[in-house]
C-alpha cells in the first residue's frame, strides 16, 4: 500500500488534474490513498477571505465569489454537461460559508479561520476523486477530519496519535482494499467534529500520518521540481538533485527551510522506517529523490536562503553574564509570543537570534524583553545555511556580504548576513 500526496501546484487547473489521473492511472499496484492539497493558490485567497469576513470588510463577498468562479470554471473544463453530482457536491460546500459569513463573526477568529480556510482541501478532493471516477479509475472520496484527530488548538492542531492511529485502522483500513482512496491534506478534526488545520502548508505532513497510521510502504509527494536540490533555483543558477538522502539530512535541510517538504513530514516516516519519494509531477517517468534511512552524507554541499530575517540581540542591563537564569526567561517570552527562532548564539553578555522578521510580533516581543534586558534590533538581514559546508562554500555566498552572526557545527554552518554598504 502507498500514500501519493499532490500538492496546490500539481491540481492548479484543469490539465494538472488529468494529469493526477494519469499518475494515478500509471500506477499498477491497487491499494492507494491520495492525499491532496487545495487547488493552486487557493489557500491565500481563502485566508484573505476568512480575514476580511473577521475585519467585516466589503470585500468579503467578492474574495468569495472569486473562489467559486474558479473552482466551478475548472469543473466545467472537466466535466461535459451539467449532470456531474460533482456539481451539486461542490456547490454545497461552499453553500456552508455562505451561511457563514451572512452573519457578523460571533467565535473565536482561529477557529472561524479554520472553517474558512479548510473547505479549499474538501473541494479539490471532491473534483479529484469525481475525476477519477470519470476516468475509469475506482475511487471513493473520505474525510480527513474523521481520521487525522486533533485538539482544539485552531490554525495549528496538535495531532492525537492514538486516537488517530486506532481510527484510521479501524474505519479506514478495510476501505482501502476497494477503492483508491481521495482524501484531504491540511485539516483535521477535534472530537467534537470540528474542523482544524495544521499549519500552513501542513499536507506533506497529513499525508506523513496516513502513511504512519496504515504502515504503508511508501510515500510519495510529487512536486514541480525533479526531486529535493541542494539549493533553490530562485536562488542558485546551478542547482544539482539529490539522488537519495538520509532521514537525517532531510530532517537537518527542511527545518533549516528548505521548503521542498514540510519540516514535520520525516520524523513519522523515519520512526516507521517508511521511505519517502519525491517526484516529479511535470516528468513522472523521473527517478527523483529517495529519502530513507542510507547514512551516507550528501554528496554535495547544500543551501538554504533565508530572506527577510531581523537580529535581535539581547544584553543583561546590570552587565551580569547570561546564564540560565536569564536564558529560561528569554526563552519562555519567545515562547509566549510564538516567535520561532532560526539560529542563536551566545556569549557571556550577549544573545542574539535570527528570526523572521514578523514585525507586529517582534515589537510585542522586545517590549516584554525590554523589561528586563537591553535590547537591539537589527533588520533586512538574510540567513544562509550550508550544510557539509567547506570554506569555498562559505566565501561563494559570502560575496559583497557582511556576516553578522555566524554559528557554526561539524557538518552545518549558519550566518546572518547583509548586503555590504
Ligand atoms: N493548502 C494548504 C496551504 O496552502 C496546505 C498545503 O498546501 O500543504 O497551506
Ligand atoms: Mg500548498
Amino acid at each position: 500500500m502507498e500514500i501519493f500526496k499532490f500538492g496546490g501546484a500539481s491540481v492548479k487547473d484543469a490539465d494538472g488534474v488529468r494529469n493526477l489521473a494519469n499518475i494515478v492511472r500509471d500506477y499498477k499496484q491497487t491499494e492507494l490513498l491520495i492525499v491532496v492539497s487545495a487547488m493552486g493558490k487557493i489557500t491565500d485567497k481563502l485566508e484573505a477571505l476568512a480575514f476580511a469576513y473577521l475585519e467585516q470588510s466589503e470585500q468579503t463577498h467578492s474574495i468569495f465569489e472569486e473562489v467559486k468562479h474558479f473552482h466551478f470554471s475548472l469543473i466545467e473544463e472537466l466535466f461535459e454537461g451539467k449532470n456531474n453530482t460533482v456539481y451539486d457536491d461542490v456547490a454545497n460546500t461552499f453553500v456552508e460559508i455562505d451561511w457563514l459569513i451572512e452573519d457578523e463573526p460571533d467565535n473565536d477568529a482561529d477557529y472561524i479561520y479554520d472553517q474558512i480556510v479548510s473547505i479549499g482541501e474538501v473541494v479539490s478532493t471532491k473534483i479529484v476523486a469525481a475525476w477519477l471516477n470519470e476516468t475509469n479509475n475506482k475511487a471513493l472520496w473520505v474525510d480527513a477530519r474523521n481520521y487525522i484527530k486533533t485538539d482544539n488548538s485552531y490554525r495549528e492542531g496538535k495531532v492525537d496519535w492514538d486516537k488517530t492511529y486506532q481510527t484510521i485502522q479501524r474505519d479506514l483500513l478495510p476501505e482501502m482494499q476497494k477503492n483508491i482512496i481521495v482524501t484531504q491534506g491540511f485539516i483535521g478534526g477535534t472530537s467534537e467534529n470540528y474542523t482544524t488545520t495544521l499549519g500552513r502548508e501542513g499536507s506533506d505532513y497529513s499525508a506523513a500520518i496516513f502513511a504512519s497510521c496504515l504502515n504503508a510502504s511508501a510515500l510519495t509527494i510529487w512536486k514541480d521540481v525533479p526531486g529535493v536540490l541542494n539549493a533553490d533555483p530562485k536562488w542558485f543558477d546551478e542547482t544539482e538533485k539529490i539522488a537519495q538522502l538520509s532521514y537525517h539530512d532531510a530532517i537537518e535541510l527542511t527545518y533549516y527551510g528548505a521548503t521542498v517538504i514540510h519540516p514535520k513530514t520525516i520524523k513519522p516516516l523515519q520512526n516507521k522506517g517508511i521511505p519517502l519519494f519525491v517526484r516529479s509531477f511535470i516528468e513522472p517517468e523521473g527517478s527523483g529523490t529517495a529519502i530513507t534511512k542510507e547514512s551516507n552524507p550528501l554528496p554535495v554541499p547544500s543551501f538554504i536562503f533565508k530572506v527577510n530575517q531581523a537580529l535581535i540581540s539581547i544584553f543583561p542591563r546590570d552587565y551580569s553574564f547570561i546564564i540560565e537564569e536569564n536564558l529560561s526567561t528569554i526563552f519562555e517570552l519567545f515562547h509566549q509570543y510564538k516567535i520561532k527562532i532560526n539560529t542563536m548564539l551566545n556569549s557571556a553578555i550577549s544573545f542574539s537570534v535570527s528570526v523572521d522578521d514578523d514585525e507586529e510580533k517582534i515589537k510585542k516581543l522586545i517590549a516584554a524583553l525590554s523589561t528586563q534586558f537591553t535590547v537591539k534590533y537589527n533588520k533586512n538581514l538574510e540567513l544562509v545555511t550550508i550544510r557539509y559546508y567547506n570554506q569555498q562554500t562559505i566565501e561563494r555566498v559570502a560575496v559583497e556580504k557582511d556576516i553578522l552572526l555566524e554559528v557554526k557545527s561539524r557538518h552545518t554552518c549558519q550566518m546572518v548576513m547583509k548586503n555590504k554598504a
